[in-house]
């Protein structure tokens, strides 16, 4: 479920937008005053807050073109709180931010220096973990994994 989206162009993240600011838009976007459309392709989404008060936005239409992702409330969850936590030591926080081989869930940057997090719920092999590992180090990115089907927490950097 994205953070990120674009309206009329302007890129906006969710959980920065007040109570206010989120209903304002939502009625933008019912009235067609304003166009919400998802950074992952482009196509047109809306806004939703989960059960447990989380703002995130959604694909509004079949998403055949896009390959996103169903994502957990916990994973939700979990972007949130790394956001939080970059931004709380200094470090600028960028949701769901892609480049053509690799997608990360936030990425913090802080002056010359790249933070690639990436949420790992479901089991992953080592394999699929170097793979990665070593697209981050590719451009210059330093992967943070964060697991949490483990009693060791994997926080190679
Ligand atoms: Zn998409």
């Amino acid at each position: 479920m994205p953070l990120r989206a674009y309206i009329d162009n302007e890129e906006i993240v969710s959980i920065d937008l007040t109570d206010e600011q989120w209903n304002d838009l939502k009625k933008r976007i019912k009235s067609k005053d304003s166009l919400l459309t998802l950074p992952c392709c482009k196509q047109e989404g809306f806004l939703r807050t989960s059960s447990k008060g989380l703002k995130h936005f959604v694909h509004s239409k079949s998403n055949y073109n896009c390959d996103w992702e169903p994502e957990s409330p916990e994973h939700l969850r979990a972007k949130i709180a790394i956001m939080e936590a970059c931004r709380e030591n200094g470090w600028k926080a960028i949701p769901e931010f892609s480049e053509t081989n690799w997608r990360a869930d936030v990425l913090a940057i802080q002056n010359e220096k790249k933070i690639a997090f990436e949420v790992q719920w479901s089991k992953q092999t080592f394999e699929e973990t170097k793979f990665r590992q070593d697209r981050y180090k590719e451009s210059n990115s330093k992967g943070l994994l964060v697991f949490s089907n483990s009693t060791k927490r994997i926080t190679k950097i």
